[in-house]
């Protein structure tokens, strides 16, 4: 017991911290339990801090280290639930953290609770230092950011918005990746845009009736498929955006010809791409998404029965849009690639825009600083974040927000799905105290 007490006393904060966040499944809701052994360690530090309930079990922690008020402040933000593990294979519980053979096992240690455990960290010890910070650090762990943050930080917009307005924002979405054989840091990617989510819910009319009578005239099943066939079919215009010039220029570098020369080309004459290397480009997949909005249909329902005419048939058609074109422009090019009248096209969601932070200005240099402060000359480079993430709330109202990552992990340990949502989530052991450390300098650049 003795023993256990006194490895547990010598642990670091954030791993400490961490081990108590995985244990909790916060896939379905309990954010709160997850959340209180937090609130009652800032509160022994003296950190004005809080937990505010959304909906049952869950809800979001608010604290504030003060700063000198020289500066507005800093938003540290991170997400405590998880997604679920339902369905998946995992070779360990995925709510018991095993550290084994060099990796810490468990769901969420990627996304996002590594990120909220170095985030306590680091705000313990600005509180403890008697150095008073040039800005306020206001710390937010989440609720519910994988399910649209209706709970979370939605909410906290909607309800508390003086409790995290900042600024400047840290939050999830960048990529420290190390090399397979875990030496080095190999590039530092910072998340400075988004792509808008959209979703479109596209529909036909038919009349009804006995399967036995097919329609001879027109078939709304039809009319709905080839709508899906010309929506799968149609290109959005290309063009290399400022904020994704710097992914394509790394992957120019680790591509082999003819691609590696398109994405080189690409990135020498854009905004503007060549036909030529548009082609190459578009065929591999996340290149074409760096390049270009896409839509694709991912929901298709007909009739309730399957002798029975639909009268209703739709289909959802979802966009990642690039965050300088609309939502409005984006649905005129469905329109006009599908070309009927006869079908309908809705708006499902009420999610606002991706957005994008400045390129330049005191969080990339802070980024760069640290990077360099710590690994040298490693590159450091900008990135087009193409899933969502909570960035995008705070952008709207005017924070200026950016992804990094607290967690390093090999490109090759992300390709084989050990990564973010998979099963086996896990996270190099050797690189967490590192990745605090990243997070710790980037703040303390911050704040000085
Ligand atoms: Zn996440």
């Amino acid at each position: 017991m003795l023993l256990l007490a006194l490895s547990l006393l010598c642990a670091p904060v954030d791993h400490e911290v961490l081990l108590q966040l995985l244990s909790v499944d916060t896939s379905h809701g309990h954010e709160l339990q997850a959340l209180q052994p937090v609130l009652e360690r800032f509160k022994a530090a003296g950190i004005p801090a809080q937990l505010l309930e959304s909906a049952p079990t869950r809800g979001n922690l608010i604290a504030r280290i003060k700063g000198t008020g020289a500066q507005r402040p800093l938003l540290l933000l991170a997400h405590i639930d998880v997604v679920p593990v339902e369905g998946q294979k995992w070779k360990t519980p995925p709510f018991t953290p095993v550290e084994k053979d060099g990796y810490l096992t468990a769901r969420g240690v990627t996304d996002d609770k590594a990120m909220a455990s170095a985030i306590v960290a680091v705000a313990l010890e600005l509180a403890a230092s008697p150095k008073k910070p040039s800005r306020d650090v206001i710390v937010a762990l989440t609720s519910a950011e994988e399910t649209g943050a209706i709970e979370g930080v939605q909410w906290l917009v909607k309800n508390h918005r003086d409790l995290i307005d900042a600024e400047l924002a840290l939050n999830e979405g960048g990529d420290i990746f190390v090399a397979t054989d875990l030496s080095r840091v190999e590039v530092v990617q910072m998340s400075v845009a988004e792509k808008t989510y959209k979703s479109f819910r596209l529909s036909t009319r038919g009349t009804g009736g006995h399967s036995s009578v097919p329609p001879m005239d027109r078939d709304p099943v039809l009319q709905l498929a080839r709508a899906l066939v010309k929506v799968s079919e149609y290109r959005f215009p290309a063009h290399v955006i400022p904020e994704a010039r710097d992914q394509l220029a790394t992957a120019a570098k680790a591509e082999k010809p003819p691609l590696s020369e398109a994405l080189a080309n690409a990135v020498r004459t854009a905004p503007r791409i060549d036909p030529r290397d548009e082609e190459a480009i578009t065929r591999e997949r996340v290149y074409n998404a760096a390049i270009r909005t896409t839509c694709v249909a991912t929901q298709l329902q007909g009739a309730p029965a399957d002798n029975v005419l639909p009268t209703a048939p739709w289909a959802a058609v979802n966009c990642r849009i690039l965050p300088d074109e609309t939502v409005e422009q984006t649905e005129e090019r469905l329109k006009a690639a599908i070309g009927d009248p006869g079908v309908a096209i809705e708006r499902m969601d009420a999610l606002g825009p991706g957005g994008n932070s400045p390129l330049t200005g005191p969080v990339p240099s802070a980024v760069r600083a640290a990077a360099k402060k710590l690994w040298g000359d490693v590159p450091v480079i900008n990135g087009l974040q193409f899933g969502s993430t909570d960035s995008k709330y705070l952008r709207e109202i005017g924070i200026a927000a950016y992804g990094i990552d607290t967690a390093p992990a090999s490109l090759e340990d992300t390709r084989r799905g050990f990564g973010a949502h998979g099963a086996n989530e896990r996270a190099p052991l050797k690189w967490l105290p590192a990745g605090t450390q990243f997070l710790r300098e980037v703040v303390r650049e911050l704040v000085k």
